[in-house]
């Protein structure tokens, strides 16, 4: 009854009826659900049968009856429509599209969920498998055999939510209660998120005890935040999740963050960097000594393009070690260590102790104190490459974050010698994107910057991607190299924290943008992505 129980959980939406025949939120894999097909016939009898009472009731006067007839048996498809109506006017003032447009996308959603649902069904693979660190399953942790059939039946579910990520590239799972009877699973597909399915939040709870099983996690602790992990292996392929668990007003929320294995085979040029962009870190990172600092925002890509630039050293020659949390991918040439701050192995004690190990390159996974960034940049000055990176949404906001956590300008000046923020912007579906449609004012101002605008293309949908218009990110950097002049400015540091302040973010911001921009000129991405991402 437990499937039968998410199946018939409501769905947030009129329309949501239909999509939810099978988008990717069909993560049960009923496309048609056997209970919403008695609800419509009940429906059409319950039609028919009061046109029967009609045409035999003393109550409706004969010259009246075909109407009354007509409003028996619309009355359902009217109560329908108006439910659509007041939803697409909602969605429309959520979203600023217009009417037409939300309308057009809602039908592109469904149309595209039907078929993806379609091809789920010949392609279904049942053969995922979770297992906690030291490999034991999620059935001999949690599912204690076939005795329990409930159990088994949340188990099925929780390995068709992992397989449904992996097979949609999934970045994030998100499972939230929304009140004391739904639950949301949601999950960011190329940096969005996207609301997957509505489930009781009974079922929901087991679901998440299932996670936390196979995670070492404690089950009854519902309020304290706890973190694990686990992995899935689904044929050759394994892939690494981290969970962390957080008490909520309404529950107990989950974030399992899907860790991306490939990352660590990535070259600079792999990772989407142009040419001249490759040349300058590729310098930058021959050096034997200096800091390169990588900001941007969480989901940023940040980790990915560091990975590139380790793999641009060569690390025969020289001794790689990385202090991260967590290790998101292996890399064969280099020494990993994660950090565990709840063990007292912190960013600052672990760098203290690499740097007795005699490393030529030290990579920081993340500065988020003063100690860890002054180790960092004095390890910088005297003899060793530091690839480090800093939640900061520019590079003008890094330089003040630094100053801000009371890192001394002249240490920073000294230290840094290369600058990278980036974005990552979602890839056009190359089966559907449209040439877009500009109109002549924004043609003329693109000619006035000295951009070709006869090879932009806008987002339309297809089933490769889901109706969404985008399949796969690319990332865009400002590439800030600390020059002579700007180390002066960084150790005169109220003048310059004054103008970073001031101008900075909209200066770093404008360049992002124009790096947006060449990739929308080439086809690649849209306009609108670009104005999404940098504004
Ligand atoms: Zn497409």
């Amino acid at each position: 009854m437990q499937l039968l129980d998410f199946a018939l959980s409501i769905p947030s939406s009129p329309l949501c009826v239909l999509a939810e025949v099978g988008s990717i939120s069909s993560v049960t894999s009923l496309p048609f659900n056997p209970i919403k097909l008695v609800c419509l016939v009940s429906w059409i009898y319950l039609c028919l049968y009061f046109v029967q009472r009609i045409q035999f009731s003393p109550l409706v006067p004969h010259r009246y009856k075909p109407v009354a007839y007509i409003v028996a048996l619309f009355a359902g498809p009217i109560l329908l429509l108006l439910l659509l109506i007041v939803d697409t006017a909602r969605k429309s003032s959520e979203t600023g599209d217009g009417i037409f447009e939300t309308i057009r996308q809602q039908v592109k959603q469904v149309v595209a969920g039907m078929r993806s649902a379609r091809l789920r069904r010949d392609t279904k693979d049942p053969t995922i498998k979770l297992l906690d660190s030291s490999g034991r399953s999620i059935n001999d942790i949690y599912g204690h055999g076939d005795a329990r059939r409930q159990e088994s039946h949340v188990l099925e579910l929780t390995e068709q939510i992992i397989a449904n990520a992996l097979e949609h590239r999934a970045s994030d799972i998100l499972i939230d209660p929304v009140d004391e009877l739904t639950s949301t699973i949601r999950l960011r597909i190329d940096g969005v998120l996207r609301t997957v399915k509505t489930v009781k939040a009974e079922i929901c709870k087991a679901v998440v005890n299932s996670i936390k099983a196979v995670s070492s996690m404690d089950i009854s602790e519902k309020r304290r935040p706890q973190d694990g992990a686990f992995i899935a292996k689904k044929g050759e392929m394994t892939a690494s999740f981290r969970v962390a668990s957080a008490g909520v007003l309404s529950g107990e929320k989950l974030s399992i963050r899907v860790l991306n294995q490939d990352a660590g085979t990535f070259s600079l040029a792999d990772a989407g960097l142009s040419e001249k962009q490759c040349s300058i870190i590729q310098k930058a990172v021959s050096k034997p000594s200096g800091m390169v600092l990588m900001c941007g925002p969480t989901g940023s890509g940040k980790t990915t393009t560091m990975y590139a630039m380790l793999n641009a050293i060569d690390a025969f020659t020289r001794n790689v070690i990385t202090v991260e949390d967590p290790i998101e991918a292996v890399l064969p040439k280099a020494s990993q260590i994660e950090i565990n701050p709840k063990a007292d192995i912190t960013f600052a004690k672990t760098l203290r102790s690499v740097l007795r190990q005699d490393p030529d390159v030290i990579c920081v996974g993340e500065i988020r104190d003063e100690e860890t960034a002054e180790i960092a940049l004095r390890a910088s000055q005297t003899g060793h490459l530091v690839l480090a990176t800093v939640h900061s949404d520019s590079n003008a906001s890094a330089l003040v974050r630094l100053m801000d956590l009371g890192v001394s300008p002249l240490l920073l000046s000294s230290g840094l010698s290369l600058l990278i923020s980036q974005r990552l912007l979602r890839l056009l579906c190359e089966r559907c994107k449209q040439p877009a449609q500009l109109n002549k004012s924004l043609i003329h101002e693109f000619r006035l910057k000295g951009i070709d605008s006869t090879n932009m293309f806008d987002a339309e949908g297809c089933k490769h991607c889901e109706g969404t218009g985008y399949y796969g990110r690319t990332p865009i950097c400002d590439i800030m190299v600390v020059t002579s002049q700007l180390k002066a400015d960084i150790a005169d540091s109220k003048a310059l924290i004054a103008e970073l302040r001031t101008k900075g973010k909209r200066k770093d911001r404008s360049r992002l943008r124009r790096e947006g921009l060449k990739k929308v000129a080439v086809g690649i991405t849209s306009l609108k992505e670009v104005k999404r991402v940098v504004g």
